[in-house]
């Protein structure tokens, strides 16, 4: 044991052969604190890893669990550690001062199959957690005992919690976001979110601007914009794959998601964004009248074949391919790559308007969990490669992820990439 080194990771792993698409466990290193860095391995087996003195991360804690852990969440004021596992069960754990040890408090039946989402609330002393049984439940985490649940429409892969308000956000696999309110013993429907096409892989909720993000296989992120209270709904594509992990650093108001690909993008929440348009119906070419295929009657009128419809992305109007043969980035409206628009918005696009508002890296791994520590500038990426990435990004709206930590079984290993001279240093 090392004293003095408070740094450490808790990380997880995942079992040799992930079952499927998203199902991989999760890392919920809830917050890093005092320097603090945690990860948690999991084959059926808890790790903590400390930052020893040398600068050298070593598990100081291997706890075998009796089935394999499938999600966490760590509470660094208590160091409490709650566990999913497979089998249904959440196990709590409190971690010493030195965390050189843990040891275990109490088990909860939670679900009837694999735990799929936990959130420690300290505030109410409340566990949340969702299953593969399709159940939301939550526990009293003083007394053990089930409070309440509710039926989800599909297999959740999102959990967030309002303190506040005591609103439960649950995304799942159906790609709906359900809400509801949570009273001691009972809940409430109070709405349902659907804008996504493939499910909703991750949630992340910032109480401060009360703004909810989810991120869906369908590629896109939507940020719902709850404390606006005008039903906004801004999506951000930037993407080429599954969005599979966020994280949000509210002082920055920085975004970042990870997708299947390996792509890390940081957005810019910083700026005033824009609801894509809605797409308009029309018979004929908006632009120059020609009609569209299905238009019989005018296309036999005057004598014109019928074209395809297309729809220009910043206006939203329905128009031929002839009127809308180029492609811009609308930063604003979320299109990060670029997208159809018709002539006259390519030429009323200022080079301003198509000036980035995120920036994209490549963790070269299938992210499946991220946890971001903006004071630090400090990014942890767990993959289904069963590697754990600490990436240091220099400079908060930088392009650069550099100096990478991976940790794979009981090896570490670091990758030092100088930064371009022209970043500050964290
Ligand atoms: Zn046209
Ligand atoms: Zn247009």
């Amino acid at each position: 044991m090392v004293r003095g080194s408070r740094r450490l990771l808790v990380k997880e792993l995942h079992r040799d052969k992930p079952r499927g698409g998203a199902k991989v466990p999760g890392l919920r290193a809830d917050s890093l604190r005092r320097g603090n860095l945690r990860r948690l391995v999991c084959e059926g087996t808890v790790r903590v890893w400390l930052k020893r003195d040398s600068g050298q991360y070593w598990p100081s804690i291997y706890h075998a669990m009796p089935s394999p852990c499938s999600c966490m969440s760590f509470n660094p004021e208590t160091r409490r550690l709650s566990i999913g596992l497979d089998n249904g069960t959440i196990s709590e754990f409190i971690l010493s001062e030195d965390y050189n040890k843990m040891t275990p408090v109490k088990n909860y039946q939670a679900h009837q199959s694999r735990v799929t989402m936990i959130l420690f609330v300290l505030e109410l002393e409340w566990v949340l957690s969702t299953g593969q049984d399709k159940q939301f439940a939550w526990h009293c985490s003083e007394s053990g005992q089930r409070l309440g649940g509710y039926r989800t429409s599909a297999v959740a892969s999102g959990l967030q919690f309002d303190v506040e308000t005591r609103h439960v956000f649950i995304g799942d696999h159906s790609g709906q976001v359900t809400i509801l309110k949570l009273e001691q013993e009972n809940c409430t429907l109070v709405t349902t979110f659907r804008g996504h096409t493939g499910g909703v892989t991750a949630l992340c909720w910032d109480p401060v601007q009360r703004v909810l993000f989810s991120g869906s296989s369908d590629h896109s992120v939507i940020m719902w914009d709850i404390g606006g209270r005008k039903g906004t709904a801004i999506e951000l594509q930037g993407h080429n794959d599954k969005v599979q992990a966020l994280s949000y650093a509210q002082h920055t108001r920085q975004l970042i998601s990870c997708g299947g690909d390996g792509g890390i993008v940081v957005w810019n929440m910083d700026v005033e964004r824009q609801e894509t348009p809605e797409w308009l119906d029309s018979d004929s070419c908006q632009k120059c009248d020609q009609p569209f295929f299905w238009n019989f009657k005018q296309m036999w009128d005057s004598k014109k074949i019928g074209l395809r419809q297309h729809h220009c992305r910043k206006c939203g109007k329905a128009v031929c391919g002839k009127c809308s043969s180029k492609r811009s980035s609308i930063p604003l409206m979320g299109f990060e790559f670029e997208v159809r628009v018709c002539d006259s918005c390519h030429e009323a696009i200022t080079d301003e308007e198509r000036a980035p508002t995120a920036t994209f890296h490549d963790s070269k791994h299938n992210i499946v969990h991220v946890h971001f520590d903006a004071t630090r500038g400090w990014l942890l990426t767990s993959g289904t490669d069963k590697v754990i990435k600490s990436i240091v990004i220099y400079a908060l709206h930088s392009q650069c992820c550099y100096s990478h930590v991976l940790l794979r079984g009981e090896s570490w290993k670091t990758i030092s990439v100088d930064p371009p001279a022209d970043f500050l240093t964290p």
